[in-house]
């Protein structure tokens, strides 16, 4: 059996026929056409609590807008505070828009950046000029009430990347998007909820919302002048087509990967391993791991490789230790995320995935246990 790390599925064959020759027929491929329009209005409706929506062609992109329209232009000197333990885009989005990361050690417990770290580096690094947060694997920062209010206490824009959380819900019960000054999703083929290549920023500021619209279309305001440095990150029309489908049977994705995270939990209850907390009431991006040592760690991902499953160990490396991070001063201290990630472990969740694929996980995770 091979089980791969995504298995897209995306809306039939007729269904895309039928968006593309609508779009040919209204003669109208990008720039906020009709699609852009309605997809957009159905992420608003979605998220809820009366929020805006810009839609963008990446979550990277999306990260690059957000910052630039929360934070001045940076020179260098000045950092944006980050988790090490997280995907390379964030950090990626504040060097592009003129900032250093400043690195934020997790929280053994949630894997989320932990808030007493932050205060003993923004205690030495004294440049910080904000914050982007990160809903790590997609789930809900179970602090988030906590990390808003120190935000504002300080004087901090907050923008969060919850890039793989569309759908994920926080502690409280309430939707991923509404919180701090925007949060950004993406869209990709490896995202629950995916288009292909695609995000969108929500925030509840309208006139944010304007702003970071205006960015993604290279600063211009209404009178086609730049305004502001953005550049090109619209979503096209025919992703936005895939994404109205795909968001319509959203609901009913949702809770098949809600029943797939239920049976993995099932299976790692009777092993030696935990999993993140938070991870029941995420949308289930993968599922994610804490072994009790490296060598096990090691043992399973090569186990469940040689039996053809595709495991990531995410996030190894940090990304303080990939190479183009290398030359940003470290202050402060990542001792949780440097011994945490070398224990963990991502395993698919598939759309539709069949219980003889969870039995053929299971035998191999307790197969490279046990040896
Ligand atoms: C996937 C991901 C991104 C990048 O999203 P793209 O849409 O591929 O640009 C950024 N941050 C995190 C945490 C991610 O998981």
């Amino acid at each position: 059996m091979q089980i791969p790390f995504i298995r897209p599925k995306m809306p039939g064959q007729d269904a895309l026929v039928d968006d593309l020759n609508e779009i040919i027929g209204a003669n109208w491929y990008t720039n906020f056409g009709p699609k852009e329009l309605k997809f957009r209005s159905m992420i608003e409706d979605y998220v809820g609590t009366g929020v805006s929506v810009v839609t963008v062609n990446n979550a990277t992109s999306g990260l690059m807008v957000a910052l630039a329209a929360a934070l001045p232009r940076g020179n260098g000197t000045e950092s944006i505070a980050i988790a090490s333990f997280t995907f390379a885009a964030g950090p990626q989005a504040a060097v592009w828009h003129g900032y250093r990361p400043s690195w934020i050690d997790i929280d053994e417990r949630t894997l989320q950046p932990s808030i007493q770290s932050f205060k003993a580096l923004h205690a030495q690094d004294p440049h910080i000029k904000g914050i982007l947060l990160t809903n790590t694997f997609g789930i809900g920062n179970p602090e988030i009430a906590e990390w808003e209010s120190l935000a504002e206490e300080r004087g901090l824009p907050l923008v969060i990347d919850s890039a793989a959380g569309f759908g994920s819900l926080y502690p409280g019960g309430e939707l991923l998007g509404s919180r701090g000054l925007c949060e950004v999703f993406s869209f990709h083929a490896t995202k629950p909820f995916a288009i292909g290549e695609g995000g969108a920023i929500v925030t509840r500021d309208k006139s944010l919302a304007g702003r970071i619209r205006d960015l993604t279309n290279f600063g211009f305001s209404t009178d086609r002048a730049a305004n502001s440095f953005g550049f090109n990150a619209k979503l096209p029309e025919l992703s936005a087509a895939i994404g109205i489908r795909q968001l319509a049977t959203f609901a009913e994705r949702l809770a098949d990967r809600r029943s797939t995270i239920g049976r993995y939990l099932q299976i790692f209850g009777s092993m030696p391993v935990r999993v993140p907390s938070g991870f029941l009431a995420s949308s289930g991006c993968f599922a994610p791991i804490i072994f009790e040592s490296a060598q096990e760690r090691e043992a399973a991902h090569d186990e469940l490789k040689d039996r053809g499953v595709d495991a990531r160990k995410y996030y190894s490396p940090l990304v303080h230790q990939q190479p183009a991070f290398t030359e940003f001063m470290k202050y402060g201290d990542l001792r949780v995320s440097e011994s945490v990630a070398p224990l963990v472990l991502s395993l698919p969740i598939l759309p539709d995935m069949a219980e003889e694929e969870l039995l053929f996980i299971e035998d191999a995770l307790r197969d490279s246990l046990t040896h």
